[in-house]
């Protein structure tokens, strides 16, 4: 039946084209030929598809290629820059950050406020962050909004559409896609989880680049982390996966802010850590620690009184990363917070994990710190999208 060949044809068109795309976007520079060889598509449908890209300017002819043997010159390709945009916008605990990023992935204007608190005074931040970040003079040469993408902190639900719930920013069934669209309407829009996305940031570009299997770990005043498995992202039913944290480890320690005692984060995370170190301080007659900088440094040049929390640390540390790695086994392990600035304790930690006891060995390469430095989430939410655009590219 024709309808049926033309919709094949069409769909055929729109694969080839993605596929196209995506080579380009992840690639260095290709000419016709190049794409041709690498993708198996015939030199005659490669430069068809590559005169649209080019009519509807997502690529753009970039000098020569260097000749193989005596062919024809080869006119390199690429994707264009300022073909369109796309915004990330981070809300973590204290700023939001709202960015433009161009084609390739180059941040070209950026708006930070101090965070709003409550889905009302959240929503108005949003809305003029997105004005005024737009309105930057940089923006106007950049083509048109290719779509948006969110790094929020809680749960967000499977369609990335509302974020259902998060405790530090007293958000509660925020529908940002819903609210959004009346401004921007038919710009794709997902939100993510902050954790989420900074892992797919280090899976795509970052210290985890490529790598099949990566788990991020943040840990700071709470602990965050982020799976990605066979490339993608990997939130679990209800999008509520990646609560490590929260698994109770110490019958006798602290009542957690979840409501439970001796979860995974009253021991590792920042002020639980300075709590105790404080108390020991009084007993044990030393000058107690003002804040956890001032801590961690002391720790890291070996005050012996600070060793038995810390030691604890690393244990509960070490339990939580072997029972992640006994039961997925990421290839990379990503690290953001307070234990990448202290190379004693990240040596330990590494120590003790090559010593436990796996069914295979342990790697202490498989140990990373974070290549972003607190934005990670930022590029994750904007990437995502970048590549959701080049997967999803129809040029009709
Ligand atoms: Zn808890």
């Amino acid at each position: 039946m024709p309808s049926i060949k033309k919709g094949n044809l069409q769909l055929m068109k729109e694969i080839n084209t993605a596929t196209i795309l995506n080579l380009l976007h992840r690639g260095d520079k290709l000419s016709r030929a190049e794409i041709s060889s690498i993708t198996r598509l015939s030199a005659t449908t490669v430069s068809a598809l590559v005169e649209e890209l080019i009519t509807a300017n997502m690529v753009e002819e970039v000098g020569e290629r260097p000749m193989v043997g005596a062919g024809r010159r080869a006119i390199a390709l690429q994707i264009k820059a300022h073909g369109g945009y796309v915004v990330g916008i981070f809300l973590s605990n204290s700023a939001l950050i709202c960015a433009v990023f161009n084609l390739h992935g180059d941040k070209t204007a950026e708006f930070k406020t101090k965070i709003a608190i409550g889905n009302d005074a959240m929503m108005e931040q949003i809305e003029t962050a997105l004005t005024s970040c737009l309105e930057d003079p940089k923006v106007k040469d950049c083509g048109s909004m290719k779509g948006i993408g969110i790094a929020a902190p809680g749960i967000i639900d499977e369609r990335g559409e509302t974020i259902i719930y998060s405790s530090y920013l007293k958000l509660s069934h925020l529908a940002l896609k819903e609210r959004l669209s009346s401004l921007y309407p038919n710009i794709p829009l997902q939100i993510i989880n902050d954790s989420n996305a900074a892992a797919f940031a280090e899976q795509y570009n970052g210290i985890g680049e490529d790598k099949s299997h990566l788990l991020y770990f943040t840990i700071n005043e709470g602990i965050g982390s982020g799976l990605i498995l066979n490339k993608e992202i990997f939130s679990g039913y209800l999008g509520a996966s990646g609560e490590i944290g929260h698994i109770p480890v110490d019958p006798e320690g602290l009542i957690c802010s979840c409501g439970r005692r001796g979860c995974i984060e009253t021991v590792i995370t920042i002020p639980y850590i300075l709590k105790r170190c404080q108390s020991l301080a009084e007993v044990n007659g030393k000058r107690s620690p003002e804040s956890f900088e001032e801590l961690l440094q002391r720790y890291n040049v070996h005050e012996e009184w600070l060793e038995p929390v810390f030691d604890k640390v690393l244990y509960v540390t070490t339990i939580m990363v072997a029972s992640a790695v006994n039961f997925i086994s990421p290839e990379t392990i990503v690290f953001e917070g307070w234990m990448k600035d202290s190379s004693k304790f990240m040596n330990k930690l590494i120590d003790e994990l090559v010593k436990f006891p796996f069914p295979v060995p342990f790697s202490p390469d498989r140990i990373c710190s974070s290549s972003y430095p607190d934005d990670g989430a930022l590029y994750g939410a904007a990437t995502l999208m970048l590549q959701k655009i080049f997967k999803a590219a129809s040029i009709a």
